[in-house]
């Protein structure tokens, strides 16, 4: 299966990918932690799309797509794959049509999640993050057993740069101007399916399941 994660910043995609990933046996393809990678190595992508990222800007769509368009190509998603966070604009969205059609792929569900605005503020400047393997936690809603220590792998938690409140802000009206446009754009095509993402992440799980023919 060729899935699409739409959604504002903090709508719990990530959070929902984490299991995703292992239900439906696809790579889980996150562009922000292929970027939050490049920073963290210190390659040239990462200094470029940190100056952005930072501001709470989108990263130029030829940079992303160009990231995607590789990913894409590798052999683990011959089998189907979990878009994160990508595309973010329509013109990401249309790049992506026509790689998909290149490839003799397409795209079998847009899952959008809705959840107030209010709820994501909360949610983002919560969110924690794990070091080392990247889980995401929250401050109240998903605490972690030992606070500032990550489950599963026992590294640090920190707070990502941009989950500050002014970058927050900027981010959500970002998304509303540049992203929440793609809500139509796969309405059109037949593929959207909106989960109510303001609910406990187990029922969250069982919307997907239930918007994928699954029981979860
Ligand atoms: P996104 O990937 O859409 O930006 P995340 O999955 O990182 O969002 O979630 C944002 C924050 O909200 C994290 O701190 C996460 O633990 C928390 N969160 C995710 N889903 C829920 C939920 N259903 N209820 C409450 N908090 C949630
Ligand atoms: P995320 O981890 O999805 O919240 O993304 C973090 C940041 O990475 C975003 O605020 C953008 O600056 C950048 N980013 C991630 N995905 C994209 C994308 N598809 N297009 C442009 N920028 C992106």
């Amino acid at each position: 299966m060729n899935i699409i994660l739409l959604g504002p910043p903090g709508a719990g995609k990530g959070t929902q990918a984490e299991v995703l990933t292992k239900k439906l046996f696809v790579p889980h393809i996150s562009t922000g932690d292929m970027f939050r990678a490049a920073i963290s190595n210190g390659t040239a992508l990462g200094v470029e799309a940190k100056a952005y990222m930072d501001k709470g800007q989108l990263v130029p769509d030829a940079i992303t797509v160009g990231i995607i368009r590789d990913r894409i190509a590798q052999n683990d998603c011959k089998g189907g794959f979990l878009l994160d966070g990508f595309p973010r604009t329509v013109v990401q969205a249309e790049a992506l049509d026509e790689l998909l059609e290149k490839l003799g792929m397409n795209i079998d569900a847009v899952l959008n999640f809705s959840v107030p605005l209010d709820k994501l503020i909360v949610r983002l400047t919560g969110r924690r993050m794990c070091r080392g393997c990247g889980t995401i936690y929250h401050q109240l809603y998903h605490a972690p057993q030992k606070e500032g220590i990550c489950d599963s792998c026992g590294s640090e938690l920190y707070q990502r740069s941009d989950d500050k409140e002014e970058t927050v802000k900027n981010r959500l009206s970002v998304y509303e101007a540049q992203t929440a446009p793609l809500i139509d754009y796969y309405e059109a095509k037949g593929l959207l399916k909106t989960i109510n993402g303001d609910q406990p992440i187990n029922e969250v799980m069982k919307a997907l399941g239930a918007a994928l023919g699954q029981e979860w």
